[in-house]
């Protein structure tokens, strides 16, 4: 079997619905089990509501909901025409929908609170939306079809809103679940990004979630493949946001697909990768409305692919660069161990360090609790606090053994200083930390220098061209 998971781009109206449709049908071969995120912009949409609920503003909460759901009719609409069955029931399971999130919303006014644990069960309307339209699409083409919530198999802990999923677990459950609906050579359509506690509560994986649902059922399952369909002819050399001419990247491997999705590249979620790579499931990402063009594969079982030099760049900010200073650390040992243990303490995630003799710099997340951490440092060092920088990195296997590699990006940044360079924590990433305002000129600086039309050629046979 096969999983297909598909983003909110590519199930945004009934159009692309048809053609998602068009794509699941024409794999029925291969028995996929297909994996929905919220039609485009719902889940912003969600929680939006949520807050409105929030700050008792229950009427505009009321109305964000409902131009959700009149975008889901209409979409129905436009897809069962006015007098198809398919139509009065996908109605009635929308209506069913709206009436539990309209209660829940009213709660959170009533009591002004919107939980962790109430914030999931409002924001998985989203995905629950969009597969009740997409089975009962596949339904009225005649496909045998199975609509499977995914809190029955999704397993997660209790942290809602970035819950974990439960591996062993979920194996049982999709065993039980999907396995014998794929075997007699039914489509099981599911939703990404939900999940559910052994209570039965309603779990969220995080933001962009869908591509982790949709590996940790590959792996459940044991797919041949794990498809991730989304806007995009695959993993380019960099954001097309930030640089229009970026090209799509035939095969990567999974380090540095993790790496690249750590650093900011969204088209995959970071947890992504893993369980297919324990599994050794490869990853393919493709254009939903460009099926036969580019994609990228990322194969755990092949080699890594043959390149010395640069795969592609990420960024991602703001981080807040915190430099700690104090002379004790002057060949003490086991003071980092102590510095970090307050970070530790603190739920503090550090992203790129690099050190000196007295001093220790390391990049947190904005919203970190930092005053905090100042205080628990007293004593131990003194703090500096840089905000609204970025990390831009760049990717690849083996980038430390490719000659100049670091000479070409310095010379390219130009007038962009770097304020911390960081490498050879591994072998393929080569970070840089500028100023936020500065972190698309950056990327653009760089690509121009490895992937440019007037790019320098790299010394021969050290780089391979990566389309
Ligand atoms: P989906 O809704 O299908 O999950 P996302 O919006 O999460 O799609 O991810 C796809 C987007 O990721 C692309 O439209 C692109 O803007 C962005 N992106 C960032 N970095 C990259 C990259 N290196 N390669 C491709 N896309 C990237
Ligand atoms: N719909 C969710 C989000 O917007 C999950 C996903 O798209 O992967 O974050
Ligand atoms: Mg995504």
């Amino acid at each position: 079997m096969i999983v297909m998971k598909f983003g909110g781009s590519s199930v945004a109206d009934a159009g692309k619905m048809r053609q998602v449709a068009a794509l699941v049908t024409g794999a029925r071969a291969q028995r996929p089990c297909v994996v929905l995120s919220a039609m485009g912009k719902t889940t912003d949409a969600l929680f939006a509501t949520a807050r409105a609920a929030e700050a008792g503003a229950i009427d505009e909460a009321l109305a964000t909901a409902a131009t959700t759901f009149a975008r889901a009719e209409r979409a129905s609409r436009e897809l069962f025409g006015t007098d198809s069955p398919h139509l009065a029931s996908c109605v009635a399971a929308l209506g069913a929908m709206r009436s539990e999130l309209e209660v829940l919303l009213r709660g959170v006014t009533l009591l002004r609170e919107l939980t962790p644990r109430t914030s999931d069960a409002i924001v998985a309307h989203g995905e629950r939306i969009a597969t009740t339209l997409f089975a009962a699409l596949l339904a009225a083409q005649g496909v045998d079809v199975v609509h499977q919530d995914a809190r029955t198999v999704m397993r997660t802990d209790d942290r809602f809103g970035s819950a974990t999923p439960l591996r062993g677990e979920i194996r049982s459950l999709a065993a039980l679940h999907i396995a014998p609906h794929l075997a007699r050579g039914a489509v099981v359509v599911t939703q990404g990004y939900v999940g559910g506690t052994a209570q039965g509560f309603t779990t969220t994986l995080g933001r962009g979630g869908s591509d982790w649902s949709a590996a940790l059922l590959g792996e459940a399952l044991g797919a041949a493949e794990v498809q991730i369909w989304t806007d995009v002819e695959g993993v380019l050399t960099a954001d097309p946001r930030i640089v229009p001419q970026a090209r799509p990247i035939a095969s990567l491997s999974p380090a540095e697909a993790a790496e690249l999705a750590a650093f900011g590249a969204k088209v995959l979620h970071p947890a992504t990768i893993q369980p297919a790579v324990d599994a050794g499931i490869p990853v393919t990402v493709r254009h939903t409305l460009r099926p036969r063009g580019a994609f990228t594969t990322i194969d755990p079982r092949r080699a890594a692919p043959a390149r010395s030099g640069i795969a592609a760049l990420a960024s991602r900010g703001p981080v807040t660069v915190l430099t700690m200073t104090s002379t004790r650390m002057l060949e003490a040992s086991g003071y980092l161990a102590r510095l970090f243990a307050a970070f530790g303490q603190l739920g503090i995630c550090v992203d790129l360090v690099v050190t000196a003799e007295v001093s220790v710099a390391c990049t947190v997340e904005p919203d970190a609790p930092i005053e905090r951490l100042v205080e628990a440092l007293a004593g131990l060092a003194r703090v500096e606090i840089a905000r609204d920088r970025a990390i831009v990195a760049a990717v690849g296997e083996g980038l430390r053994g490719t000659p100049r590699t670091v000479e070409r990006a310095c010379r390219a940044l130009g007038p962009i200083t770097p304020e911390l360079i960081g490498m050879g924590g591994n072998e393929r990433n080569l970070s840089f930390v500028v100023r936020q305002q500065d972190a698309a000129a950056a990327v653009q600086r760089l690509h121009a220098e490895f992937f440019g039309e007037a790019a320098a050629p790299a010394p021969a046979g050290t780089m391979e061209a990566t389309s």
